[in-house]
């Protein structure tokens, strides 16, 4: 017997979600069967809003629903200084933490062969364009504690020393294999002031 195309359907669009197998989007898709109509409805809306009206800031590459984003248009921020975040969600760690008063540049992503993605596939070539100015003084490398990220540091270190640009790395209270998303603002913040040039 097959289900219903709707929810056959339903049960297919689950899927494509990350760790989400046939049998938790089935259960899902049933569940979203007896939810509320409205709820059912602002669901889907949320759906498509983050698609339409969210898109990459055009100077920092983080998240945004206008063309340039709060933390680039704030004034107030300390301009000398940009921290290099593999994801936006990066970004919304450090700003927990507070005490971070410079610019971001998001990647979007980590170089990583395995998965075919090269450095041409980053939002790297802006954040080189934005050194150009004499305004930058340091850029702080904080890319998670992995292969790739490491091997990103590494790539961006290079990329940026000869142009005579202050290049730190985050030191590592993050145990290896880490994620900035899930290290506590403590740790984060002994990182950002253990920072060592690279
Ligand atoms: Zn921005």
């Amino acid at each position: 017997m097959q289900y219903p195309t709707p929810i056959a359907k339903l049960i297919d669009s689950y899927m494509k979600l990350p760790g989400i197998g046939a049998k938790t989007a089935t259960r899902l898709a049933f569940y979203t069967l007896t939810m509320r109509e409205e709820d059912v409805t602002d669901f889907a809306k949320a759906l498509i809003s983050v698609k339409r009206d969210l898109h990459f800031c055009d100077v920092c590459g983080n998240i945004t629903d206008e063309a340039t984003c709060d933390i680039c248009r704030d004034q107030t921020r300390d301009r000398s200084v940009i921290l290099v975040v593999e994801e936006p969600k990066d970004v919304m760690s450090m700003e927990k933490m507070r005490e971070y008063r410079g610019l971001y540049h998001v990647l979007n992503g980590v170089i990583s062969p395995m998965d075919g993605t090269g450095p041409d596939d980053l939002n790297i070539a802006s954040l080189i364009k934005r050194l150009q100015n004499d305004e930058v003084q340091e850029v702080i490398l904080a890319m998670n504690a992995t292969t790739e990220g490491e091997a990103t540091a590494m790539y961006l270190s290079r990329l940026i020393k000869p142009a005579g640009i202050k290049v730190t790395r985050l030191a590592h209270g993050l145990a290896v294999g880490s994620d900035i998303e899930y290290a506590d603002e403590v740790t984060l913040l002994r990182a950002v002031e253990g920072r060592t040039e690279l």
